[in-house]
């Protein structure tokens, strides 16, 4: 039988619990989650030419352009795709050229793939508490997400590190409050033009209630996954 891939696109504003949701699906379920946020920040932390480029960039909020975001996945994407892997995409695609660029990636496969796009909805006044409140596990393989908010269900056990390696915890450059409400600018800018250009392509796109507990969401993305049936 011929092989297929899954691929999920994590779509909602910056905050909105994508980061979380994936490191759940893919401890929990297996699958497997490429940030391209996450991948920038590797470039920085490196201070590879690229990172020394893209670093102003993300301080500020801004997206980081197209070609350069699709160079950073393009080889990995599609070794993954070749298998029956089950994907996340957390933060791509951003910019309708970039849902493009995809397009010509899964096109250029030999091995067809399943894609289906979740939605975290959330208001964005509510989520500028978390992302000021959050922080990230620093060992690149891990990035698991806490919040540092007092009494919050997300905290670390133990006060600045990771329950899970043990790693030590950072806070991103860019969640301060003048990022952050650049990037939800940038981010209603492109969402309409995206979920258009996906709607003109019949993909379906699951809108998920974000604004709930972590388990409540993620029972619901495995529901979207089992139901998931939209070949593009
Ligand atoms: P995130 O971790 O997804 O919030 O991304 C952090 C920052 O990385 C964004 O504000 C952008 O500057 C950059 N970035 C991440 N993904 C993309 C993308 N798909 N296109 C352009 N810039 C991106």
């Amino acid at each position: 039988m011929e092989k297929q891939s899954k691929l999920f696109l994590f779509m909602g504003l910056p905050g909105s619990g994508k980061g979380t949701i994936s490191h759940m699906c893919t401890t929990k379920l297996g699958w497997i989650q490429l940030s391209t946020g996450n991948l920038c920040r590797e470039h920085i932390q490196k201070q590879t030419e690229l990172g020394k480029h893209i670093d102003f960039i993300i301080k500020s909020g801004k997206l980081v352009e197209d070609e350069i975001i699709l160079e950073m996945i393009k080889q990995w994407l599609m070794h993954v795709l070749k298998s029956e892997a089950v994907v996340i995409l957390d933060g791509f695609p951003r910019t309708v050229r970039q849902a493009q660029l995809l397009d010509e990636i899964l096109q250029d496969l030999d091995t067809k793939t399943q894609m289906q796009i979740i939605y975290f909805d959330i208001d964005s006044e509510k989520i500028i508490d978390r992302v000021l409140y959050r922080a990230v596990c620093t060992n690149k393989k891990c990035q698991h997400v806490y919040s540092l908010k007092p009494g919050s269900d997300l905290a670390p056990r133990v006060s600045g590190i990771c329950d899970y390696c043990g790693s030590p915890l950072t806070q991103r450059s860019d969640d301060t409050i003048e990022s952050i409400r650049h990037r939800f600018d940038i981010y209603y800018q492109n969402e309409q033009d995206i979920k258009n250009y996906y709607k003109d392509h019949g993909c379906k796109i699951s809108i998920v209630d974000a604004d709930r507990s972590v388990q409540e969401i993620f029972e619901d993305v495995e529901k979207i996954a089992g139901i998931c049936n939209n070949v593009c």
